[in-house]
């Protein structure tokens, strides 16, 4: 009876975390489905502790007391542009958990060898285990590798050394190498071994096994993520967040826990839709990311295209500015990492009010790897409470900008470069851009000439028909909504 309440509370738990993620798909029901999932997990964590009562009730709330309190600060404490950091940690922590469970069933199996309590498992367990410890470790230092370099405790720039690569490649044989004898010295295995239960015993090449395998993937997991430059961490980030996945869902084959196999193979899942939906948006492959050496801090930037020396830009003034808007019929703002950086996004909101009450029309275009996190500007800009029926994504919003008047571009650079259409030469080429350029008159906010992420000069800046801002984004829009504000 109790089992059979169990195995509901799984399904009930794997249900809400479906629909949670459904709810992610739209920053309008984004809130509900995190805590939809949210329930979810307190319903697996009480169910399982239930079906296994290794703690005492008492225990048990106060380990959930302890955990929710820091989740719940850390979460509040963070800063929105410190969110990949914290995804970051959080995978590291789930990568080490399972590892530490896969050593767990190791410890009960060598207090087990020798008496009558000897754990009858399926050859297929004794993978898990050592794939537990193989993905979680991985994880684990990845994570926290990728933490630092966002966090800017260590450098953000591509770091290699001599024969690096080589290591990487032993390291990665030794631990699949390693594996092997671990899960071939658990015992003597039936030929049917991968589904008849036969008693595994404790042998010495298993815990040895063991801890080659998570020797190699603690370095491993360094090695694969130090050659990535800093702005590419989300994508890492992302990566590692389906290996933790991988490694729950594994650890959920080791604890025969449905829960945890349903979870992690969504975790798993979608990380690695999420890490292709953003190297598509970047036009770049995965190895192209893994292999690193593109972008470092932001700062200091790849190979060029083509320059644009000889060419003229024309500045604006926020008086200009301000006339331009308010007398436009369509203004569409794009925001891009400056935005972020300046915190102008509820400037930019009282902008788009004041305009609205002068009968403008105004719309928000969102570029899917705007900024330097997914969905960085929507977070933002919901955080500003910019009406979510105001935001469009590219594709929905690109026909538009041929009868865009004026077409706002605050901080934004990589994802607004015309050269990603037709410049062979480029890094970005073939990357899709919002086609800001077709609209009547562009506006660039930005502080400098200097490059965005990919390094390379904007066209779009020299156009006649565009108009330099420069300034902190927050900075010029305020003084732009004063000056709209003054205008009868
Ligand atoms: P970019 O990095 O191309 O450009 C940002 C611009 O903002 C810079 O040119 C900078 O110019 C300007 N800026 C910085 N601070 C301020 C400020 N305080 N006020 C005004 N302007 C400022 O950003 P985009 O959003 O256009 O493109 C994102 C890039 O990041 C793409 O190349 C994408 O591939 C990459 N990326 C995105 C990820 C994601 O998940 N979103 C993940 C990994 C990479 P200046 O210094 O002159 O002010």
């Amino acid at each position: 009876m109790l089992q059979d309440l169990i195995k509901i509370a799984y399904l009930v738990s794997a249900i809400l975390f479906i629909f949670g993620m459904k709810r992610l798909q739209s920053p309008a029901t984004a809130r509900k489905g995190n805590q939809i999932a949210a329930y979810g997990m307190l319903v697996a964590i009480v169910a399982t502790l239930v079906a296994k009562p290794i703690v005492t009730p008492v225990e048990m709330i106060l380990g959930l007391l302890i955990g929710t309190a820091i989740g719940w600060i850390w979460s509040k404490k963070v800063e929105m542009t410190g969110m990949p950091e914290l995804v970051a940690a959080f995978n590291g922590f789930g990568g080490i958990a399972s590892a530490v469970v896969a050593f767990g069933e190791i410890a009960k199996l060598i207090q087990n060898t020798g008496t009558d309590d000897g754990e009858a498992f399926v050859m297929s367990t004794a993978v898990t285990i050592a794939l537990s410890i193989l993905i979680g470790g991985v994880t684990f230092t990845g994570s926290f590798v990728a933490y630092g370099k966002l966090s800017e405790k260590i450098s953000g720039n591509p770091m290699s050394f001599p024969g690096m690569r080589l290591l990487t490649l032993v390291l990665a044989i030794v631990s699949i190498g390693a594996t092997v004898w671990m899960v071939m010295g658990a015992g003597a295995f039936p030929d049917d071994f991968m589904t008849t239960a036969v008693s595994v015993e404790f042998t010495e090449p298993m815990i040895y096994g063991a801890i080659i395998v998570a020797t190699a993937a603690f370095l491993l997991g360094i090695l694969l993520v130090i050659p990535i430059g800093g702005a590419d961490m989300p994508v890492v980030v992302s990566l590692l967040n389906s290996y933790s996945g991988m490694a729950a869902g594994a650890t959920g084959f080791v604890l025969n826990n449905t829960a945890l196999i349903v979870s992690g193979a969504l975790v798993g899942a979608s990380g690695l839709i999420l890490t292709k939906i953003m190297c598509d948006a970047m036009n770049r492959s995965l190895l192209n990311v893994l292999i690193g050496g593109f972008g470092g801090d932001g700062q200091t930037a790849a190979a060029g295209s083509k320059s644009m020396e000889g060419k003229n830009i024309t500045e604006v003034s926020s008086e200009d500015a301000a006339i331009l808007l308010a007398y436009a019929e369509k203004v569409i703002f794009v925001p891009g990492y400056g935005m972020a950086v300046a915190q102008a996004q509820h400037a930019v909101r009282e902008l788009g009010d004041e305009l609205q009450k002068r009968g403008v029309t105004v719309k928000y275009a969102v570029h899917p790897v705007a900024g330097r996190m997914p969905g960085h500007m929507n977070v933002l800009l919901a955080e500003a409470n910019v009406p979510y029926d105001q935001l469009y994504e590219m594709d929905d919003i690109n026909g538009e900008f041929d009868t865009c008047d004026v077409a706002v571009v605050i901080g934004a650079n990589d994802v607004v470069n015309p050269a990603a259409r037709h410049d062979t030469a480029s890094p970005i080429y073939g990357m899709p851009i919002l086609n800001v350029d077709h609209a009547r008159t562009t506006i660039v906010l930005k502080r400098s000439m200097r490059p965005g992420y990919a390094g390379i000069e904007n066209e779009l800046f020299f156009n006649s028909n565009n108009r330099m801002l420069f300034g902190d984004a927050k900075a010029s829009i305020s003084k732009v909504v004063s000056e709209v504000k003054g205008l009868d």
